[in-house]
């Protein structure tokens, strides 16, 4: 056999990895347009009032730092999530966003011939990460858009460790019940970890309801992601974090790159934890962003997926086109959306609740696809 480069020789768990289809960048459709129209940017679930002050502000304060390396430890964002968690800095693992702690922790719990449970229609980067390690992943059928935690209770063998639920669900916002997560939880086996991802945990009306974080003394089988990207404003800036046991919070920290976060994204991060105004002007903007395109897709007669997130799944079969045919018509009124049939989804587009204008457009651009 004559192999031509180093490519050829890898693993084919790695040679098989589905490449992302990342959103269009808004740089290439303005360039892709015949006439300039307004760019409305609905497809990443970003925040759509951009940065908090408080955060571009700290950022730009320790910009002038740039030649030393961050803090590994990440020490004063760690004090400040730990006393606002009520949880020990040891329990506390930063990450180059919370999608690098979901890759890292099946890079410390999986090996080649384990298992790992996740649901259908669950986040793309679970399979990835359960390939990425040679690892044999188990997806269980979805429930009204949303985890079957029955089925995937029953799906969990002596061969599985690892179990990835995300809660709110991205693409399809369907939200657990909170005392049946728990039940869940408390009957998975102790040598199993959940990784309970609350990327969206902050656009839920009741914050408070989250006490995830809580379950974690009784529950040492429980690593809760969260991010910065979304309901903080940081998305670029890549900063999320892990609460978890003390023993398993180590072995990430050990097993994770030492710089892993930048000095510029703990300053932001910090100063956007601390910047209560912001979190609130982004979880009233969604909640009644959300009532807007609930109201409009009611009255185009377009069947929608109930989200608890910042964004929205919409079933666009009745138009009797694919949703990558919608997302490309909707493109040329200037409206950047996620068609979903990566996610086994295609008559399904996703939008992600913008500013009223930016709802009103989509709404527009959207009746426009119908007549
Ligand atoms: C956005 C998202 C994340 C985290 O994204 P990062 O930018 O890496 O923090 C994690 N899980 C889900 C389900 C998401 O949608």
């Amino acid at each position: 056999m004559s192999l031509s480069n180093p490519a050829d020789t890898a693993p084919d768990y790695i040679r098989n990895l589905p490449r992302y289809v990342p959103g269009k960048p808004a740089s290439e459709v303005k360039r892709e347009q015949a006439k300039p129209v307004r760019l409305h940017r609905m497809a990443s679930n970003e925040n759509p009032l951009g940065v908090s002050a408080k955060a571009l502000a700290a950022m730009q304060a320790v910009m002038a730092d740039a030649a030393n390396y961050p803090d590994p430890s990440g020490h004063q964002l760690k004090a400040r999530l730990s006393a606002q968690l009520r949880v020990e800095a040891q329990q506390l693992v930063l990450g180059n966003g919370s999608s690098e702690l979901l890759d890292l922790a099946a890079r410390c719990f999986l090996r080649t011939g384990d298992e790992a449970v996740y649901s259908q229609y669950a986040f793309q980067a679970y399979p990835v990460a359960i390939h990425a390690v040679g690892a044999t992943p188990v997806c269980v059928p979805a429930r009204d858009y949303g985890h079957d935690l029955d089925a995937m209770r029953a799906a969990i063998t002596e061969r599985t460790r690892l179990v990835f639920i995300a809660n709110p669900n991205n693409p399809t916002g369907t939200l657990l019940d909170a005392a049946a997560l728990q039940r869940f939880v408390t009957s998975v086996p102790r040598h199993v970890l959940v990784v309970l991802d609350e990327a969206y945990g902050e656009f839920l009306p009741d914050v408070d309801a989250l006490h995830s974080c809580d379950w974690i003394a009784e529950h040492p089988h429980l690593l809760v992601l969260r991010t910065f990207s979304k309901a903080y404003g940081l998305a670029g800036v890549r900063v999320g974090y892990g609460v978890a046991h003390p023993a398993v919070a180590d072995l990430l920290n050990r097993l994770r790159l030492t710089f892993n976060t930048s000095a510029m994204a703990q300053a932001a991060a910090e100063a956007a934890f601390d910047d209560a105004d912001f979190l609130q002007r982004s979880r009233s903007n969604n909640a009644q962003g959300m009532v807007q395109l609930e109201q409009g897709l009611e009255s185009l007669g377009l069947p929608f997926i109930r989200s608890h997130a910042n964004f929205i799944a919409i079933d666009v079969s009745s138009t009797g086109r694919s949703g990558a045919e919608v997302a490309q018509q909707l493109l040329a009124a200037g409206v950047i959306i996620r068609p979903l049939g990566a996610n086994q989804l295609p008559q399904h587009i996703r939008v992600t609740v913008g500013q009223p204008d930016d709802n009103e457009a989509f709404l527009g651009a959207l009746k426009q696809v119908l007549s």
